[in-house]
């Protein structure tokens, strides 16, 4: 492997160094939101795989629910280093405040691309990832009535980007852990577990390995947690944690999580509940928020097969109009979904039943015609 093929290592690292200067404070007014005579303009991306199916049955669904939205949409090719299309995407987002999100395919075997999904979220500062897991009840797993909240470092860490090869034959990867991001993101999960009655905040980390970066993370969160005294507070290693996960999910509430480590728990609980199709995850920053389903997949093999799951998208854009204060509309496309998954049991393959994406979708807009009736 030719060094000069990868990344440009210490160049890039100047945009953590800027955090410092940033306030680490998140006040929901400085969010700027399109809105022209009444209607919202949100930027959606498709993405890969079945992300153009999942949103044109969003589209679908909001036509019906009557959510005053303007989509304006922006493809993004991954098969490319010229990333015009990535700074469209990023400019729309910019403009409208919002964007709604499929996943693009990162290729593997090409370090000189980068990957969209990650610049997207360093670009806009998205430095949260959060997803509410809770269980279904018409879904059936090996556990039930599970409810955790997952806060995962969503711009560092150990999605840095900055691999290279040092000598031939040596590669190295850094992880970048900062104080002032680790400081919002551990704010962000406290505000959050006040503002939800939620009780217990565990902050996960590999610190007896990682003594200074995952160490800092662990010191962070313990300054933070004094500030919040009626919310329990504790810690575990990764690798225990994920036993607890699959052995006793529920000792956990909300969790705060590094990057790798955040999106291997988001895979592993969302997998507790019922798979990739349910659950909707939000990228949250200072000034911006895309939403997307929770794991982020792309689900290629099921392309065109009428098959995939569309609940995590529409929980995803019911979430969104959440966001934009659509109260109604949101509660509206939630609870019609909600009643398809566990009452009228109309699922999909991946929740064990027979039903196709179509009917799932129609079986939601029925719901919706009649509770705007
Ligand atoms: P692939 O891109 O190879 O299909 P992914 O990593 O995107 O794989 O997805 C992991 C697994 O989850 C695959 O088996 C995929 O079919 C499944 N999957 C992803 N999204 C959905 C969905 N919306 N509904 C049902 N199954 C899904
Ligand atoms: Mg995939």
């Amino acid at each position: 492997m030719a060094a000069t093929n990868l990344m440009k290592p210490l160049a890039s690292l100047s945009r953590f160094g800027s955090l410092q200067t940033r306030s680490v404070s998140l006040k929901a007014a400085n969010i700027p939101i399109a809105k022209y005579g009444g209607r919202h303009t949100v930027t959606m991306m498709p993405g890969d795989g079945i992300g153009p199916e999942m949103m044109g049955y969003v589209k679908e669904v909001f036509r019906y629910a009557g959510a005053p939205i303007d989509f304006e949409t922006v493809l993004l090719d991954p098969t490319t280093d010229n990333y015009d299309d990535l700074y469209n995407a990023i400019s729309s987002v910019k403009r409208n405040g919002v964007g709604i999100k499929g996943n693009i395919e990162t290729k593997m075997n090409r370090p000189d691309i980068k990957s969209r999904n990650v610049e997207m979220r360093n670009e806009l500062d998205l430095f949260v990832n959060t997803i509410h897991c809770k269980s279904q009840p018409g879904v059936k797993t090996r556990h039930d009535d599970i409810d955790i909240v997952i806060m995962r470092q969503n711009t560092e860490g150990e999605y840095a980007m900055l691999e290279h090869e040092s000598v031939q034959g040596v590669v190295e990867s850094l992880k970048i852990t900062t104080e002032p991001s680790t400081e919002r993101l551990c704010r962000h999960a406290f505000d959050y577990a006040r503002a939800n009655g939620r009780k217990k905040v565990t902050l996960i980390h590999k610190a007896n390995i990682m003594k200074i970066t995952d160490g800092l993370f662990l010191e962070v969160a313990k300054r933070v947690s004094k500030d919040y005294p009626e919310i329990q507070h504790d810690n575990m290693i990764i690798d225990n944690c994920c036993m607890q996960l699959v052995s006793n999910p529920w000792q956990f509430d909300v969790m705060i999580l590094t990057n790798l480590y955040g999106t291997i728990v988001t895979n592993l609980i969302c997998g507790l509940i019922g798979g990739p199709g349910v659950i909707a995850g939000a990228n949250i920053g200072p000034r911006y928020a895309v939403f997307e389903p929770g794991t982020r997949n792309t689900g290629t093999t099921l392309i065109g097969k009428n098959k995939a799951n569309p609940c995590a998208m529409l929980n995803a854009s019911a979430d969104m109009l959440s966001h934009l204060n659509l109260r109604y509309h949101a509660k509206l496309i939630h609870d019609a979904v909600w009643q398809t998954i566990n009452v009228d049991m109309i699922q999909t393959e991946d929740l064990g039943g027979q039903a196709t994406s179509m009917d799932v979708v129609q079986n939601v807009i029925s719901h919706i015609k009649a509770a705007a009736k």
